[in-house]
This record gives structure tokens, C-alpha cells and sequence, in this order.
């Protein structure tokens, strides 16, 4: 092992999330860390900054109260625990998440850090972890300030040379923290944690962080950090088909694109045979490189007898999620010389929205007959075929 790597393994954390603000200047009309950007809330995109990060022992997020229906869509499928129910003021949420902590735990370092930075960069992340593993009681992110600043009063310039702009993750000892905030209970002065460390006679060590680290307030914020994020992302295209032969035993209905679509004939397979959604799942595993649909369910496996296809779906868009991927489109091609799809069309393209999480203006859904030619023209079964396409990380991918 690495010097660097020693080093890395012991610096510990918890993380804290102020995630409890109502504000909405972004102009939308729930609060600015579950806004939608690309594809994900901000607050989501924070925590992917963290989830796996090294080091990292805890994480808990301060939510308002009323926020849970929020909360709950924006982390799923995230290993955390339930959230810490926040209160008023930031301070007081700050308070409440503190708290949480137990009495072995106070001499761990706590970085607390605001929902609405989705672009905290790694690099700043590790460079406050060594300053406060250096001996630091309270370190902070903050940069230089690039405009020329002057008084509103008499347009007197300030020297801009000894202003740093604040920013978060803060870091601390949950002890030192804690004791700060219970110095200043119930004086909302303070509208950061290294403030209220300051105010106590503790030396505030800043941390050079980036720019591109703004916290996300305003509409004009929210078109910034697209703009941003999709400098970060790339879009790739995943492919899927698949086969499935008719079961010469009369049935009461075929399942289809999720659906289960009154006819003579069924397909024939291990799970449901559907032949669209199996398509889909190696469309959506192979944008990723990761793999078949049999190699992930194998046939030979009992688990999958009779299983409903949407199982295979969501697990292949877990995948791609955890990659930091965002699905933005579906493309299907059917062809069948039966049953007739027209009738069912909208009802399938639904149902495929549905599963997928996406409008139903992102999905295609095209159906053919294939002339009487080939199997599918003897109808002996049918094909389908997918193209789907994700947005994912250029530094993962
Ligand atoms: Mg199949």
C-alpha cells in the first residue's frame, strides 16, 4: 500500500446534509435540492458526489418536515438511513442532525455540507479531510472573489484580496460543533457552521475549493449547473433484441411490453417471454458493458420461472444508475404477424413509460408485420428489437 493510500484509509467521516430548506427562488414550486436537473434531483446529485467516497462511515441528510414524499423518490436506491426531520432555521436543522450522533461518535470528524452544491469536486473534498486531520479544529471550502466588490452606500471599493467567498463542506470535530451551536441556541445570526465556530475563538482554516462549487438558489443557478452537468456527461446508445417462439398450447393472452394483450397464443420462456422487455434490459445493459439478460438471470435458475420482465428492467436501470446514468430515451421495434398491436399501442407505450420512469413522449414504440417472411412471417414467433439512450459520466464510462 501507497503513502497516500495509508493516509486516505484513516481519514474518517461523517456527513451531514443541510437538506431542510424551503426556499424556492429557483421558481419552481418545491424547494431547490429536490429540483429536476438533468434527470436527477440536486439533492441526489450530491449525494452521488459521496456515496463510496473513502473514509466515509455515515451519512445523514436533514430533511423538512413534509418533505419525506420528496425525500423518498430523490435517494432511491441509496443505502442510507432514514433522514433526520430538520426544523425552521438552518441552524436548528444543523442542531437536530448533530444530535443524532452518539456519545462514541463526538470525536469523529462531521463535514457538513449543503443539498444544493451538487458539484463539490473530490480533490476539495480530500484537501479539507488533510486540513482538518492536520490539526485544524474547523477548516472550510471558500474561494477568492473575482468581481470587483464595492459598498452599495458610495461605491467605495473593498479590497477583494482579503474576502474569500464561504462555501461548504465545512469541516469539524462533532463535539466542537455540537458545544458551538448549543453556545448559540436560538441565535440565527449565523448563516454557516464555521461562523458559529468563529464566534466561539476557534481559528477557521480556509480551504481553496472551485467555482463550479455554487450553491444552486436562484432559476438562473439551475440553467448554470445544466450547463455544467452536461459539460461532465456524455450520451450512449444501448442495443437489445431478442426472440421468442410461440407455445403451441392455446392461451388466454400474451404479455407484451409489460402487458398482458387478449390472444389465442402465448410466447414461450423461462419467465413471462416478454419479448420487449427482455430487448430493453440488454439495450439498458449495454450501454453500461455490463453483460446479457442471461448471464444476469440465467434461465437455469429457478428464481426466474414464470418471473414478470419488469424484475429484469428494473435491475438493468439499477445498474446504469449506478454508474451515475440517467435513461432519457426507449426505441422498440415488434415484429409480429400477431396479434395486432394498433389496439394496444397506447396502452403498451404507458406501461413501458411506467417501468422505465420516463414521459411517454421518450418512448417509442413501432410495431411491423414482416411481409410473410421468415419465422416471424410463419409465425412461429416474434422479435423485438431496442435502442435506448443514457446519459452517463465521462470520467465513469
Ligand atoms: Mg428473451
Amino acid at each position: 500500500m501507497s503513502k497516500t493510500e495509508k493516509t486516505k484509509d484513516s481519514l474518517g467521516f461523517h456527513l451531514l446534509i443541510a437538506a431542510a430548506g424551503s426556499g424556492s427562488r429557483t421558481g419552481l414550486d418545491h424547494p431547490k435540492q429536490y429540483a429536476d436537473l438533468c434527470g436527477k434531483a440536486v439533492l441526489r446529485h450530491t449525494l452521488d458526489k459521496f456515496i463510496g467516497f473513502q473514509g466515509l462511515r455515515s451519512i445523514r441528510v436533514i430533511i423538512g418536515a413534509g418533505h419525506m414524499d420528496m425525500y423518498t423518490t430523490a435517494v432511491k436506491d441509496t443505502p442510507l438511513a432514514p433522514p433526520v426531520i430538520g426544523s425552521d432555521t438552518r441552524r436548528g436543522s444543523i442542531y437536530n442532525g448533530l444530535c443524532s450522533f452518539t456519545a462514541d461518535e463526538r470525536d469523529d470528524v462531521v463535514l457538513i455540507h449543503d443539498a444544493a452544491r451538487p458539484f463539490v469536486g473530490t480533490e476539495s473534498i480530500e484537501n479539507l479531510l488533510n486540513v482538518i486531520y492536520g490539526g485544524a479544529t474547523a477548516a472550510t471550502l471558500a474561494t477568492p472573489v473575482a468581481d470587483t466588490i464595492v459598498s452599495t452606500k458610495d461605491h467605495t471599493p473593498i479590497d477583494r484580496n482579503g474576502l474569500r467567498a464561504i462555501q461548504t463542506p465545512q469541516a469539524f470535530r462533532i463535539r466542537d460543533i455540537k458545544a458551538a451551536h448549543e453556545n448559540f441556541i436560538n441565535d440565527d445570526r449565523f448563516t454557516d457552521d464555521a461562523g458559529l465556530m468563529k464566534a466561539c475563538g476557534h481559528t477557521i482554516t480556509c480551504v481553496d475549493g472551485t467555482r463550479d462549487n455554487f450553491k444552486i438558489t436562484t432559476a438562473e443557478d439551475l440553467m448554470m449547473a445544466e450547463h455544467i452537468f452536461a459539460a461532465h456527461m456524455q450520451t450512449i446508445a444501448g442495443y437489445g433484441y431478442d426472440v421468442h417462439a410461440f407455445d403451441p398450447a392455446p392461451a388466454s393472452a400474451i404479455r407484451l411490453g409489460g402487458v398482458d394483450i387478449p390472444h389465442t397464443r402465448k410466447l414461450l420462456g423461462h419467465s413471462d417471454a416478454d419479448v420487449i422487455l427482455h430487448a430493453i434490459t440488454d439495450a439498458l445493459l449495454g450501454t453500461i458493458g455490463d453483460g446479457d439478460i442471461g448471464q444476469i438471470f440465467p434461465p437455469s435458475d429457478q428464481t426466474w420461472k414464470n418471473a414478470d420482465s419488469r424484475i429484469f428492467v428494473e435491475e438493468a436501470l439499477r445498474r446504469v444508475r449506478a454508474k451515475g446514468g440517467t435513461l432519457i430515451h426507449a426505441d422498440i421495434s415488434l415484429v409480429a404477424e400477431e396479434p395486432k398491436i394498433g389496439p394496444h399501442r397506447n396502452t403498451m407505450q404507458q406501461k413501458i413509460a411506467e417501468i422505465l420512469g420516463l414521459p411517454i413522449t421518450r418512448i417509442g414504440l413501432k410495431a411491423t408485420t414482416s411481409e410473410g417472411l421468415g419465422f416471424v412471417g410463419e409465425r412461429k414467433g416474434i422479435e423485438a428489437k431496442a435502442i435506448v439512450s443514457v446519459s452517463l459520466p465521462k470520467d465513469r464510462t
